[in-house]
């Protein structure tokens, strides 16, 4: 069991922190979908639906800073860097829902919101074949190693809660039921353990990842 606790120990130095953070991202879940389900009947002069986007929007932006500052064990405030992706994974998450309107072909909220099927930056398996791309791509533009990361967990975690009302759509096989809002929840705090896994492993992050397990495994 010992290495398995150092390994552990590596990849999470600050348990605390995390638990803090999962605990965020947990109330945030929770306390955005009951404000939405508040604000769901009402008119606001005719904007409601503006005010319910802007409310979901906000949260999908928040869900995804606390899952990245997960992934970049947000210990040290100051580092700008951090700040800096944490604000870029923000902006990813709200520009997937960017594609209702893409596929509404206006700027108009009402059509937007009305589609008759799901706009195309909802489907799951574009974020496998997206970060598949950028891996590919990589070797001629070595930041694409960093945003498919990014990538991969601010889409993801909008996908996630997104299945909290409409399922997963994952192409070819078609959706999933609609997720419980204890699954989807789970799933995310999932999202970032494995996302910081793939970041630690990718990047071999300040304390030598990669040197310590080999130490830890004997190989
Ligand atoms: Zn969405």
């Amino acid at each position: 069991m010992e290495p398995i606790k150092d390994i552990v120990n590596i990849i999470f130095p600050s348990p605390t922190l995390i638990l803090c953070i999962w605990s965020l991202i947990v109330v945030t879940c929770i306390c955005g979908d009951y404000l939405l389900l508040l604000v769901s009947d009402t008119d606001w002069l005719g904007n409601g639906h503006i005010v319910r986007s802007v409310i979901d929007s906000s949260i999908h932006a928040i869900v995804s800073v606390l899952v990245w500052a997960v992934v970049e064990n947000f210990e040290h405030l100051n580092d700008f860097r951090k700040w800096q992706n944490c604000a870029c994974c923000a902006v990813l998450a709200v520009a997937v829902d960017t594609d209702h309107f893409l596929a509404a072909g206006s700027l108009d909220f009402r059509k937007a919101l009305n589609l008759t099927k799901r706009p195309c930056f909802h489907n799951t398996s574009l974020i496998l074949a997206v970060v598949a791309l950028c891996l590919i791509m990589r070797q001629y533009i070595p930041a694409l190693k960093m945003f498919s990361v990014m990538f991969l967990s601010s889409w993801l975690s909008h996908h996630l809660r997104d299945a909290g009302h409409r399922g997963l759509w994952v192409f070819p096989f078609g959706h999933t039921p609609v997720f419980p809002s204890y699954l989807y929840i789970a799933l995310t705090l999932l999202l970032t353990v494995l996302v910081r896994i793939i970041y630690c492993v990718a990047f071999n992050t300040g304390f030598h990842l990669n040197t310590h397990l080999f130490e830890i495994l004997n190989v």
